[in-house]
C-alpha cells in the first residue's frame, strides 16, 4: 500500500481532528485547549511530547535507519478574531474566533503525517522534530519557540531543513502550489500620531489641521512609494485604520493612522523604515504640524528553498502526478514560519495545500468570515508532509 492510500484511510480521523480544532478555535498564545489536544493525540501515537513556549507543542520521531539529518514538520495552531458566518455543524464554539486562515487543518495534517511517519519509521534515517507553533496571526510564534530553545541554542536538536504546508480554497482540491525562491513578504506596523494645533472650524488658519495633514500622508505615501522605489521591487502600504476629530466645526489636536508595510526585498526594507517616517514628517511640518511614527518590525520575507521544494515536488509525483504541481509565485501576505530558517542560514520551504471546491461552496479567500475548505484535501497534505520528509531524511545530497 502507498503512502497515499494510508494517508486516505486515515482520512476520517483527519477530518475528526480538524473539526475539533474548528469548533474551538483560540487567538494566539491562548491555544491551551488546542494544545491539549495536540498533546493528547501525540500521546496516543505512542510520541513524548513537550511544550514550548506558552501553548507550542514539540514531539520527536527518529529513523529507524540511523543518524542522519533532521527535518522539522511545523503546523500553526491559533485562529483569529473573525466571527465565522458559516453554518456547518462543525461551526466554531467560541463566539468571535475562528479559523478562517485553515490552521485547524494544518494541525490535522500534521498529526496525519506523523502517524503515517511512526508506521514508515524503519525505512528512513534522521529524526523528523514535529513542530505545532501558536500565534501565527501575531504576534508571532516561532520566534519564541526558538528562544526556548526549540532549534538554534546549543542543546537543541540541529536541523537540516524545515517544511510546512499551507492551506487555501483559492484553487480546487487536488493542486499543490510549489514556489522556488521567494513566496511571502516583510510585514511592518506603522503608528502615526500626527500633531496639529486645535481651533474653530471657521479659522484655519489660526490653527493646524491634522486631519488634513493626515489626508495628505495617506494619499501622497503612494506617490512618495511610487517615485523612490524600484518598480520591479514589489511594495504595498495600506492604511488601516485612520482616528481622528470630535465633531464637523472642531479642527482637533491630533489624528493618528495605523498602517501596514509589506516589502518583497530585505533592501527596500531597511531604506523605507528610514524613509517613511522622513516623509511623514515632513508632510506634517510642510503645514505647520508634527508626526510621532512608532514602527513595529514585523516578519522577514519568506524565501523557499528548491532543494527542499524537490522533495515535495518528488513527493506529489511520486504519491500524485507531476499534473497536481502548480508554480503560484509570491505573494505580498507574510508567515512567521520562515523564522525557522534563521535568518536564511537553514534551508525552508512551505507550499500551498489547494483545497478549494466550488461545488461545495469553498470558494473564500483565508480570512473571509466565510472561509472554510474541503476536509477531502487534508489526507494529501498529510501523506506529501510525511513522504517529503523520508525524501529529505534519505537522500544523502
Ligand atoms: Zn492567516
Ligand atoms: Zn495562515
Amino acid at each position: 500500500m502507498s503512502l497515499r492510500d494510508e494517508a486516505e484511510m486515515l482520512a476520517q480521523k483527519l477530518i475528526e481532528y480538524r473539526r475539533f480544532v474548528h469548533m474551538h478555535p483560540e487567538p494566539g498564545f491562548e491555544e491551551f485547549e488546542t494544545s491539549k489536544y495536540i498533546q493528547e493525540r501525540l500521546k496516543e501515537l505512542g510520541l513524548s511530547p513537550k511544550v514550548v513556549a506558552k501553548t507550542g507543542v514539540v514531539a520527536e520521531i527518529v529513523g529507524e535507519r540511523g543518524d542522519s539529518k533532521t527535518i522539522l514538520l511545523r503546523a500553526d495552531i491559533d485562529a483569529l478574531p473573525v466571527t465565522e458566518a458559516n453554518d456547518v455543524p462543525y461551526k466554531s464554539r467560541n463566539e468571535g474566533f475562528s479559523h478562517a486562515c485553515g490552521h485547524d487543518g494544518h494541525v490535522a495534517a500534521l498529526l496525519g503525517a506523523a502517524e503515517l511517519l511512526l508506521k514508515h519509521k524503519s525505512e528512513f534515517k534522521g529524526k523528523v522534530l514535529l513542530v505545532f507553533q501558536p500565534a501565527e496571526e501575531g504576534p508571532g510564534g516561532a520566534k519564541p519557540m526558538i528562544e526556548e530553545g526549540v532549534i538554534g541554542s546549543p542543546d537543541a536538536p540541529e536541523i537540516d531543513a524545515a517544511l510546512a504546508l499551507h492551506v487555501t480554497a483559492e484553487l480546487e482540491k487536488g493542486l499543490i502550489g510549489i514556489t522556488d525562491g521567494l513566496l511571502t513578504a516583510s510585514a511592518d506596523e506603522f503608528y502615526v500620531t500626527i500633531k496639529g494645533k486645535g481651533g474653530h472650524g471657521s479659522a484655519p488658519h489660526n490653527a493646524v489641521d491634522p486631519i488634513f495633514i493626515a489626508g495628505n500622508v495617506i494619499v501622497g505615501i503612494q506617490g512618495f512609494l511610487t517615485r523612490t522605489v524600484d518598480p520591479v521591487d514589489h511594495v504595498v502600504f495600506t492604511w488601516g485604520k485612520v482616528v481622528g476629530g470630535e465633531r464637523q466645526n472642531v479642527i482637533s489636536e491630533t489624528c493618528r493612522l495605523e498602517g501596514t508595510l509589506r516589502t518583497h526585498s530585505r533592501e527596500v526594507r531597511q531604506k523605507l523604515h528610514q524613509t517613511i517616517p522622513e516623509f511623514i514628517k515632513q508632510v506634517a511640518k510642510t503645514y505647520g504640524g508634527d508626526a510621532v511614527v512608532e514602527l513595529v518590525t514585523g516578519y522577514d520575507v519568506g524565501i523557499n528553498d528548491k532543494r527542499v521544494n524537490d522533495s515535495v515536488r518528488k513527493a506529489v509525483s511520486k504519491l500524485y502526478s507531476p499534473n497536481n504541481i502548480i508554480d503560484t509565485g509570491a505573494i505580498m501576505g507574510a508567515e512567521d514560519f520562515f523564522e525557522f530558517s534563521l535568518g536564511g542560514k537553514i534551508p525552508v520551504a512551505m507550499f500551498w495545500l489547494f483545497a478549494g471546491n466550488k461545488e461545495k461552496g469553498f470558494i473564500h479567500g483565508n480570512h473571509s468570515n466565510h472561509f472554510d475548505f474541503d476536509e477531502e484535501a487534508l489526507p494529501m497534505g498529510a501523506a506529501i508532509l510525511a513522504e517529503a520528509a523520508i525524501d529529505f531524511l534519505n537522500s544523502d545530497d
